[in-house]
């Protein structure tokens, strides 16, 4: 069961620990420098090929070779950006998508962003989480339909403390599905966070519990428009706290972080060059970038108004992608359902590496009849909205991987880099020689067919075995071809499950 909201005097009696201002994080964003850097004419188109070079040589750019690439429009410059991503893309990722579904846990709120449907002051919100045993059937409902990867997604509030965050994630690493029992087998096997930053002690009791990647989005880089979207007595209201949280995350041993920024808040020109400021400030401190960058777009939501004035246009939408991929070649990159199946089609090419599927996003939603998409747009009387904002994308798991496999993209459920301890330094020296094609090609045609013997559908499941034959077939390495051929037997006639590389 979903539990009932609490009662406001039980609410208030709870208090979030004071934030430890003694971590030494650090506010390393300039806005002058910034914007110094943005709103250039367009620049010579030789200097801008020389940067598009420099990026297909796999070298991350420097921020202000970024900005170079932003104020280059001319069409003909933006059509050769959207190559480079897309080749840049496929040579040290291939062709594979990474999916999974997030499971929201909980909608109270602390804080009051101007943006998001679970504000403070949205009291047509119902507030709630779920607890272990709900919790668990949302898990079940993704198993069954073959997810492995999660994340969580928590409001800020006293009742989300690191310890119930450590309690969902064992919840979700407990539940798995019986095929004597379910018919079929299914475990989430790599669990991760998005929540409000930590203190180092939580975030350690966090990492205790085996998470992947703990992913805090900075929303905006600009102090200016960050402090009017949050106000300053609320807690997300202190930048620098925020800015700085990975860092503290890094302190706890969590070396797999994820940063992103909410396109639509200021000039996304801005929050780019903040993002890729971002990554290289995580490197030089930590000698990690980040694993992956997140770049939602402000979507509608119930209770708010957004300011038309920094919302992003899908041609602009579409730069930022491209100009992020250049710019941090080895980051992961996650394009939500916030965004059209359409748009999402088109934009996978420019260098995403991971997008969700199946999505619902409120409370409950996996498993409930839930109404909430409606709901956000047009409240009715007596009803309440449990879901942040509106989704774009409403197809199921199965019908997004028969759209990757007809457009040419190998899903994967790979989970294994993480599993056999290949993070954070670990991972950038499997990322950097290109080695990621050799365990994740094999990881992602093994995992794939995991899914399709389990969980698709029998038109999914034949041109998903095409897609796998077809790749099979591109391995030049003999012993490895070998080998992966081997577990795809193991897999369809022995029912070996969970083998990676
Ligand atoms: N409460 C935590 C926090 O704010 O960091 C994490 C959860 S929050 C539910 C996850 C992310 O959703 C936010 O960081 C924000 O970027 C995004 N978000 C909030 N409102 C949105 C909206 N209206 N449209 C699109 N994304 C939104
Ligand atoms: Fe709360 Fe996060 Fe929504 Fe802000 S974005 S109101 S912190 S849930």
């Amino acid at each position: 069961m979903i539990q009932t909201p609490a009662k406001p005097q039980a609410v208030t009696k709870l208090r979030l620990p004071p934030m430890d201002t003694s971590a030494g994080f650090r506010d390393f964003i300039d806005d002058a420098k910034i914007e110094s850097l943005i709103g250039r004419p367009a620049p010579d188109p030789v200097w801008v090929r020389e940067i598009i070079a420099k990026a297909l040589t796999k070298t991350p750019l420097a921020v202000e070779e970024t900005a170079v690439l932003l104020a280059a429009d001319q069409p003909e410059l933006v059509e050769e950006m959207f190559s480079a991503a897309r080749s840049l893309k496929e040579t040290v990722y291939g062709n594979r998508i990474v999916l999974f579904a997030p499971i929201y846990v909980g909608n109270r709120c602390v804080n009051d962003c101007t943006y998001c449907g679970f504000r403070s002051t949205n009291k047509d919100a119902q507030r709630s989480e779920l607890d272990s045993a709900a919790l668990a059937r949302q898990v079940r409902a993704l198993e069954s339909v073959g997810h492995k990867r999660t994340i969580l997604v928590f409001g800020e509030h006293p009742r989300y403390d690191p310890a119930f965050i450590a309690e969902s994630v064992r919840t979700v690493y407990a539940t798995k599905l019986d095929p004597k029992v379910d018919g079929r087998p299914g475990e989430i096997r790599r669990v991760n966070i998005n929540a409000a930053p930590q203190d180092v002690e939580g975030f350690k009791i966090i990492k205790e519990e085996g998470i992947g990647t703990f992913q805090i989005f900075q929303e905006t880089y600009h102090h200016g428009a960050y402090a009017k979207a949050h106000g300053a007595k609320t807690r997300k209201g202190d930048y620098a706290w925020r800015l700085d949280g990975l860092s503290r995350a890094f302190e706890a041993g969590i070396d797999d972080l994820g940063i992103g920024a909410l396109f639509g808040l200021a000039d996304w020109r801005f929050d780019v060059l903040g993002l890729v400021t971002h990554a290289a400030y995580l490197k030089d401190r930590h000698g990690v970038g980040p694993h992956t960058i997140s770049f939602p777009r402000l979507k509608a939501a119930q209770g708010v108004e957004h300011d038309p004035k920094n919302l992003v246009s899908d041609h602009d939408f579409k730069r930022l992608v491209a100009i992020l991929r250049l710019s941090v070649p080895y980051t992961g990159m996650i394009l939500t359902a916030r965004e059209s199946a359409e748009l999402r089609n088109e934009i996978l090419g420019f260098g995403v590496s991971q997008i969700d599927a199946g999505t619902k996003i409120d409370l409950g939603g996996y498993v409930e009849e839930g109404d909430a998409q409606v709901m956000v747009q047009k409240p009715k009387a007596g009803k309440e909205s449990r879901q942040q904002f509106e989704l774009g994308d409403n197809r199921t798991l199965d019908e997004v991987i028969q759209h990757l496999t007809s457009n040419g993209y190998l899903p994967s459920f790979c989970t294994a880099c993480y599993r056999a301890g290949r993070t954070g330094e670990v991972f950038m020296e499997y990322a950097i020689p290109g080695f990621i094609q050799k365990l994740c090609t094999p990881n992602a045609l093994t995992t794939f067919q995991e899914f399709l013997c389990d969980y698709a559908t029998p038109e999914t499941r034949a041109s998903g075995e095409r897609m796998i034959a077809s790749e099979l077939a591109k391995v030049v390495d003999v012993k490895l071809k070998e080998s992966i051929r081997t577990r795809l037997v193991q897999i369809t006639a022995e029912k070996a499950r969970d083998l990676y590389w």
